[in-house]
């Protein structure tokens, strides 16, 4: 690092986007423990651990059942087949979100119709999924997008109204609440990922899925291990989406931090706001808000840059050595994949704009306050 000039060393530092070691190094002889006891029981694959992390994250998201499995993505595409959603079928999703979320449903030849968000929250605006229901409609997959809830009761509505099933993408929002209920469990099936970067992050890929309803949950774990029962018998036809007991092991470990985590990121998030007010840069820039009635996690705290000067503040960042993303330069409709397969569009306006003014800035749980004042000084710098 040569940035070392007349700048105080404070403000010349650079700030990482995430930095897992802070999060994983008091947690270090408790896991390396846990997974010591999994080497000398030798059950590698979907063991006591993955029983007790099933039944843990469903008392956390207020759900009766978990089923764990291999990834948030392999989540999502466990309950489209779930509900036997193939080609011919429609599904409602954002165009604004992770890739996953809408490749779910190509890989089962089912149609993405992609619907536009809210430009306060960018999550999925119910009016526009509405307007785009057809008799073809198998479900319908709000993203609780950056840890937030979307509108639920909305979608709950249509839920009911249409007999559509709810399948909540809740891989950035496990803690999210709307009024009390979390993520995962307002609809009928709630996809969660334990991938390193989300709030309760795993030493590798991991995911789990959690339902109130018996028969789903049945068939769920049932799909997550080839569709055989018994042993080398298959009535239905599954996939392989096992978890690892070494995952399970270091998420129950760290699960009991969660809360704390989420309060540091909260924190975190009103710390950036008024340092940004304070130094008037809530003009230059769009700060994101947690809507009333909402339990806002903080996966990402991402601002809306206006003017077409978002990826030249971005460049800024990183030549200052100050970590920062977009999440998503794209919408999934705008993507070279997806081009050929017809996938159906409503207006995406909203989506568009977001995709060119957003940038999401390091909140991880146990920055320090001088790296955020780092942050805020460095954009007051641009501007
Ligand atoms: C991370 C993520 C996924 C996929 O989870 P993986 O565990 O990485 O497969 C799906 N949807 C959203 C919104 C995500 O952020």
């Amino acid at each position: 690092m040569s940035t070392r000039n007349t700048d105080s060393d404070e403000v010349r530092r650079p700030v990482p986007l995430l930095d897992l070691k802070r999060q994983y190094a008091p947690l270090k002889e408790e896991i390396v423990e846990a997974l010591a006891k999994i080497v000398d029981h030798g059950w590698f694959v979907l063991g006591q651990e993955v029983k007790d992390l099933e039944a843990n994250i469903a008392a956390y998201s207020q759900a009766k059942h978990g089923i764990a499995c291999a990834s948030g993505s392999d989540a999502l595409l466990l309950a489209l087949m779930a509900y036997d959603i193939g080609p011919g079928d429609e599904v409602i999703l954002p165009s604004f979100t992770f890739f996953a979320t809408a490749s779910a449903v190509t890989r089962l030849g089912a149609t993405p119709v992609f619907a536009d968000i809210d430009p306060l929250t960018y999550n999925l605006d119910p009016i526009a999924t509405a307007s785009l229901i057809t008799p073809q409609t198998k479900a319908i997959i709000p993203v609780h997008l950056f840890g937030q809830t979307v509108d639920i009761h909305a979608f709950l509505a249509l839920s009911e109204e249409h007999g559509i099933p709810i399948i909540e993408d809740a891989a950035q929002a496990i803690g999210a609440e709307w009024k009390g209920r979390r993520a995962g469990t307002m609809g009928q099936i709630g996809c969660f990922s334990f991938y390193p970067t989300k709030n309760l992050g795993g030493a590798g890929d991991g995911g789990l899925l959690t339902t109130n309803d018996e028969k789903l949950a049945d068939k769920l774990r049932l799909l997550r291990v080839h569709g055989m029962s018994p042993r080398y018998y298959h009535p239905i036809i599954g996939i392989n989406s096992r978890l690892d007991s070494f995952q399970a092991a270091v998420l129950n470990i760290k699960l009991p931090h969660l809360d704390r985590w989420i309060d540091m990121r909260t924190e975190n998030a009103d710390r950036y706001t008024s340092l940004f007010k304070n130094a008037g840069l809530d003009e230059k820039i769009t700060l994101p808000t947690a809507g009333d009635d909402i339990r806002h996690v903080w996966n990402q705290y991402v601002v809306r840059v206006p003017d077409g000067r978002r990826d030249e503040l971005r460049q800024f960042m990183l030549d200052v050595k100050i970590g920062c993303e977009i999440y998503y330069p794209l919408g999934l409709h705008e993507q070279e994949c997806f081009q050929s397969i017809g996938c159906k569009l409503g207006d995406l306006t909203e989506t568009n704009r977001a995709a060119k003014e957003v940038l999401a800035l390091p909140i991880f749980p146990e920055m320090r306050a001088d790296e955020q004042e780092t942050v805020v000084a460095r954009i007051a710098e641009f501007f």
